[in-house]
């Protein structure tokens, strides 16, 4: 089965958030099912620096006013596409931000472009490979079901993941006539959207299958509290829609091979972690390794309830433990960190930015990573955390809810705790799944099965590669080889 897979975003190309992991590890995830995947992108500057001897196998005179191509190259065994249209995306800057950390003004027309180029691949095929599939993935992806909906390809089924609903992709509508597409799609069983243009419901409204990635989260988004306006329309596709966890890729998220930290070990070598811990408390300069050590590592947003743990900072340090982050977003709550690291030296530690290899060490040598998101799609730093004994303290939400089990009484007796789970999202409720977590580290037998069942848990992508194997199968027509 072929599938084309398209996102804004790509491990280990360009990353800004989950999305970025996710379609990067499902390539291989997706191969041992049968499914040859390849991955749509566009040609950011970063992109380009990175690709090796690529071949041209489209060309266009003219994507939305400028020449590009399609350009194949294989990296780390995934076969990458990359949308080559340098007046669109070789610039300075992020992927959908300027330099100084402006959206770019023409993003709609960025990523139109990309979800044409799918759509046209999905119509021409690249050198005879035509795909059976595609599957796109955010609203930066979401005009590829509707060009394909409105063109040749419109018989291909489509598959749409939301990683997070609240990013909509929304453009007045004096963008609409640049898009391309028939008059009668802007209505409101198109993507017109309260008189706007919205990229996420236009794609919504014609993919074959809806995913998101996790089954709370499905749920959650057809509710006004998380639909972000949406609830309506993913209501009224609930057939449609499937609920999804996210796993981890084995290869970049191993403690026992990871090379990005100072000592890798295993279950069976917990101890060799100690070098991690004693290396991040060097890092962020903090007054010895006594006590537990909280870690985040996170965009800095009101979604990721980044102002909840900041208020709790004095509790934090008067119950003995530590809090180190890693991230970079609001301003306000960027200056509110950098004030209470002033305010406690040697016991909260920030680094404003983004930082691969200290996110690997910080997983590696903290004691708990905490999520503690308003709403999370899935939510990956808590995977990561089980895997390498960096126990999650989570919101009960989305992700976060179908991902750790809480130490409760009877989940600790029965052996299968792997974290803790407080809600609602506010200081009370966090500072109370804190002192839990602190009282569970003080004993060492305690923490050693926490660990120890977080580390075991399955979080690969085993079981939901082969849920979207066995959708995709789903939407092929019926034939001798798909029965
Ligand atoms: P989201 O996609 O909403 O940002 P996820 O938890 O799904 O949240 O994914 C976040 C990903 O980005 C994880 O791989 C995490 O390790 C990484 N990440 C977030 N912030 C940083 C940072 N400042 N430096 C390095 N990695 C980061």
């Amino acid at each position: 089965m072929k599938v084309l897979s398209v996102a804004s975003e790509v491990y280990p190309l360009i990353k800004t958030g989950g999305l970025a992991d996710v379609a990067g590890a499902l390539p291989a995830a997706l191969a041992s099912h049968g499914v040859d995947m390849r991955v749509l992108l566009p040609g950011y500057k970063q992109v380009l620096a990175r690709l090796r001897r690529p071949s041209t196998v489209l060309e266009f005179d003219d994507l939305f006013g400028a020449s590009a191509k399609v350009r194949a190259c294989k990296i780390d065994g995934v076969q990458f596409l990359i949308l080559d249209a340098p007046d669109l995306y070789d610039r300075d800057g992020g992927p959908y931000t300027n330099a100084s950390g402006a959206d770019h003004p023409d993003n709609w027309r960025r990523f139109a472009a990309l979800s044409r180029a799918a759509a046209t691949i999905a119509e021409v095929g690249l050198r005879g490979w035509v795909p059976d599939i595609v599957h796109a993935h955010d609203w930066q992806a979401g005009l590829a079901p509707v060009y394909m909906k409105h063109g040749k390809a419109s018989a291909t089924p489509t598959v749409l993941t939301i990683h997070n609903i609240a990013f909509q992709g929304q453009f007045g509508p004096e963008i609409f006539p640049g898009l391309g597409l028939p008059p009668s799609v802007f209505s409101v069983d198109g993507l017109e959207y309260y008189g706007d243009v919205s990229f996420l419901k236009g794609g919504l409204q014609m993919a074959s299958a809806i995913t998101t990635v996790s089954p709370t989260y499905a749920q959650e988004i057809r509710t006004p509290a998380f639909g972000m306006g949406l609830d309506g329309l993913i209501n009224a596709r609930a057939d449609a829609l499937h609920g999804i966890v996210n796993g981890i890729d084995p290869e970049v998220w191993d403690p026992a091979t990871d090379a990005m930290i100072p000592a890798n070990y295993s279950l069976s070598k917990l101890k060799k972690r100690q070098a991690n811990r004693k290396a991040l408390a060097d890092r962020f300069g903090l007054a010895g390794t006594d006590g537990p050590v909280f870690t985040v590592v996170s965009r800095l947003t009101w979604q990721k309830g980044i102002d909840v743990l900041i208020d709790l900072v004095d509790d934090i340090v008067a119950m003995g433990a530590k809090l180190v982050v890693l991230g970079s977003g609001d301003q306000l709550l960027e200056a509110a960190l950098l004030a209470a690291t002033e305010r406690h030296p040697g016991h909260i530690g920030f680094f404003i930015g983004y930082d691969e290899p200290l996110s690997h060490l910080m997983q590696a040598g903290g004691d708990m990573v905490l999520v503690p998101s308003r709403f999370e799609p899935c939510g990956l730093t808590q995977l990561y955390g089980l895997r390498y004994g960096n126990v999650p303290v989570v919101a009960r939400t989305g992700g976060l809810a179908d991902t750790v089990i809480d130490a409760n009484e009877a989940a600790s007796a029965a052996g299968v705790a792997t974290g803790f789970q407080f809600s609602p999202v506010t200081p009370d409720a966090l500072r109370e799944a804190l002192r839990r977590a602190v009282r569970a580290f003080a004993d060492p037998k305690i923490w050693a099965r926490l660990q120890n069942q977080g580390m075991k848990a399955d979080v690969s992508w085993d079981r939901s590669a082969l849920r979207y194997a066995e959708l995709y199968a789903e939407l092929l027509p019926r034939t001798s080889e798909n029965p």
